[in-house]
């Protein structure tokens, strides 16, 4: 193979879009509203009703709407956050950057989200929130996970970082919790210019605080009756993100398009030869996924990548290090063997190249490489 395939394709994107983004981000220029601008509330409105909620609120990134939703929630010295600890490391990282403890649960080896089942014995007196990760694009088992958080008291934020778009039994991610949190970085299902994020809830009082979170806790101008920060969606980004939500429903189809013919043209190599060190992901059938990651797991993947990227095919690792092994996590104290299940899929989970203009050319060049490889390992 000659020509590098890329891991995401961006630019196929832009192409099919350029003018309308152009021209949205010259009607900014035009007005001269950079911050807080009217595409800011057009693009809140639009996103909280496609994902089904009350309130939308657009933020600076992925990141900072996770620390502002839990300071929403008052949470902060002293307090625990159940967690799972195969995340990206924001998902943690707000939670200890508050003062709180993240408290780490171990995951499904299936969905590689949190395990439900291992919640309830984490709880404490000093829980205050359930922050499961809808990981790769598809969501966390919600119904089992809200069940044990009303049962308790306790607020759910989703971390769905890299699952807007999905679905769960019908319902739109970022809308089956008590607060949703998504991030716009231009890699993900939902891609802005720049940084950007958004948190969605049902909640009246919690979406107010939140909005007032996002300016420095100001309720009115120079009035600042929180603690806040600034937490702003850029009027430009919104404006991006307007022209890119015209053909996210073709995209969200797409991804669950590319990402099924993946599997299955993974599985029918199974088929032939039960030898080959792959585990394609398993999608809840009551899930869709938006793929943010389409992921398999090879045992012996630092020498697979190394093959592939010889010939031409880009992967990644997401995530190599599981949150509790982290030297930042220290002093939550958790050994090696803690959570055994995010351990080993550290240790063999490979995203391969998606994005939703891929071709099935492209992708069965992608699946040639990767099979031929892993037949000569099983030889
Ligand atoms: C990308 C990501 C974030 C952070 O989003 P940013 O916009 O980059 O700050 C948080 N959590 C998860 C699971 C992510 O994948």
């Amino acid at each position: 193979m000659t020509e590098a395939i890329p891991f995401i394709d961006l630019k196929a994107q832009y192409k099919s879009l350029e003018q309308d983004i152009k021209s949205r981000i010259n009607k900014v220029l035009e007005h001269g509203q950079y911050i807080m601008g009217p595409e800011v509330a057009e693009l809140e409105e639009k996103l909280a009703s496609y994902v089904g909620v009350k309130h939308c609120i657009g933020v600076s990134n992925g990141t900072d709407s996770l620390m502002i939703a839990m300071m929403a929630l008052d949470i902060g010295h002293g307090d625990e956050v159940i967690t799972t600890p195969f995340t990206f490391i924001s998902t943690g990282e707000m939670i200890a950057l508050l003062g709180a403890k993240p408290v780490f649960v171990d995951i499904d080896p299936c969905t590689y989200n949190i395990d439900p089942s291992k919640i309830e014995t984490a709880i404490t007196s000093r829980t205050k929130a359930i922050m499961p990760v809808s990981l790769y694009g598809q969501c966390a088992d919600f119904d089992a996970i809200n069940s044990i958080a009303e049962k308790h008291g306790l607020p759910v934020i989703e971390d769905a970082a890299q699952s807007f778009g999905a679905s769960y039994k019908g319902r739109r991610s970022c809308g089956v919790s008590t607060i949703g949190s998504t991030s716009f970085f231009p890699s993900k299902p939902l891609g802005a210019y720049g940084d950007g994020g958004a948190l969605f809830t049902n909640d009246d009082t919690l979406a107010k605080a939140m909005r007032e979170i996002r300016v420095h806790g100001q309720d009115k101008r120079y009035h600042h009756p929180r603690i806040g920060m600034n937490g702003r969606l850029d009027t430009i980004q919104a404006a991006v993100l307007l022209a890119k939500l015209e053909r996210f429903d073709w995209e969200v189809e797409q991804r669950a398009k590319i990402g099924a013919r993946y599997t299955e043209l993974i599985k029918e190599q199974l088929t032939k030869n039960s030898q080959l060190d792959i585990v394609p992901p398993e999608l809840e059938t009551y899930n869709t996924s938006v793929y943010a990651q389409y992921t398999v797991r090879v045992k012996n993947r630092e020498q697979v990548q190394k093959k592939l990227k010889d010939a031409g095919v880009p992967t990644a690792v997401h995530y190599p290090i599981p949150l509790h092994l982290q030297p930042a996590f220290a002093f939550a104290k958790r050994a090696i063997g803690a959570f055994p299940i995010a351990e080993a899929a550290a240790n063999e989970v490979m995203s391969l190249p998606i994005h939703p203009d891929l071709t099935n050319e492209t992708q069965d060049k992608i699946l040639d490489c990767l099979i031929s490889q892993l037949e000569l390992d099983a030889s």
